[in-house]
Order: C-alpha cells, then sequence, then structure tokens
C-alpha cells in the first residue's frame, strides 16, 4: 500500500466526471488499498478516487472506525429526509461549510469482490454518501453548503 497526494479545492480535476470501473483489475484493488491508507492518514473519513487524481467511479468510506465501505460505480438509489451540518473536505483542509443533505440514503454498490451490495447510511454516514458520490459527478461539497461554518 502506498499513500497518495490528494488533490486539493481549485484543481481542475475534482471539477471532472469520472468514468465507470468495467472490470475491478489488481490496479483497481492496488487503488482501494492506497485510497483507504491516504484517507486514514489524512484523518478523514471519506475519499473518492478523482482526489487522488483517478477519474473513475470509486470511494471509500469509513465514519466508524474499522468499517470501511468500499464503493465502486455508486449509484444512491433513494433518499430520505433532510440534515443541515458541519460539512469538509480532504481537499479542502480546515475548511468546513453548513450544507443541507438528506437524512436517509440508500447506495448501491460493487464491492472489491465486484459483488453489488446496498449500503443504507443515516447522519454522518448519509451525508458521507452523497458528499463522495458527489465527488464522482465533479461536484465538492461547497455547491450545497448553505452557509461558511
Ligand atoms: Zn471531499
Amino acid at each position: 500500500m502506498a499513500k497518495r497526494n490528494i488533490l486539493k479545492f481549485g484543481d481542475p480535476t475534482l471539477r471532472m466526471t469520472s468514468r465507470e470501473v468495467s472490470e475491478i483489475t489488481p490496479r483497481i484493488i492496488t487503488l482501494l488499498d492506497d485510497m483507504i491508507e491516504t484517507m486514514r492518514a489524512a484523518g478523514g473519513c471519506g475519499l473518492a478516487a478523482p482526489q487522488v487524481g483517478v477519474l473513475r467511479r470509486i470511494a471509500v468510506i469509513e465514519v466508524d472506525e474499522g468499517t470501511v465501505y468500499e464503493l465502486i460505480n455508486p449509484r444512491i438509489i433513494s433518499f430520505a429526509g433532510e440534515q443541515r451540518e458541519q460539512e469538509g473536505c480532504l481537499s479542502n483542509p480546515g475548511e468546513f461549510g453548513i450544507t443541507k443533505r438528506p437524512k436517509v440514503v440508500v447506495v448501491r454498490a460493487l464491492n472489491r469482490n465486484g459483488e453489488e451490495y446496498e449500503l443504507r447510511g443515516t447522519d454522518l454516514l448519509a451525508r458521507a454518501i452523497c458528499h463522495e458520490c458527489d465527488h464522482l459527478d465533479g461536484k465538492l461539497y461547497t455547491d450545497v453548503q448553505i452557509k461558511r461554518g
């Protein structure tokens, strides 16, 4: 495993749309491992592939320490409710904003074994799912920020 460099806000790569993963190759597995290491080293609870300069639809989330969700080709299939909470991004260190997000989100994705699964997140996990999926479409939390904070 290797730590990768995290791109910062202002880098045009963060505004690009990522491509679907058609085959989970050893390269993709290495990328997942590196992303987990990079997220942990930076003290974050989520990281998307474009943040390390790879325009593929991949994200990792670790809201509860020790429980890592790997999301390949994630699609949010339902959402409900609303929350307004503080949100930050490893690509914008030290900055935070209050965003409006769904309270509950269900996402469908593949894991590293190519198996489809569904993940239901509430509160922080719901925010993290939305935040990371947005990265794959070149969207940043500041786009949905209702105020700084
Ligand atoms: Zn982010």
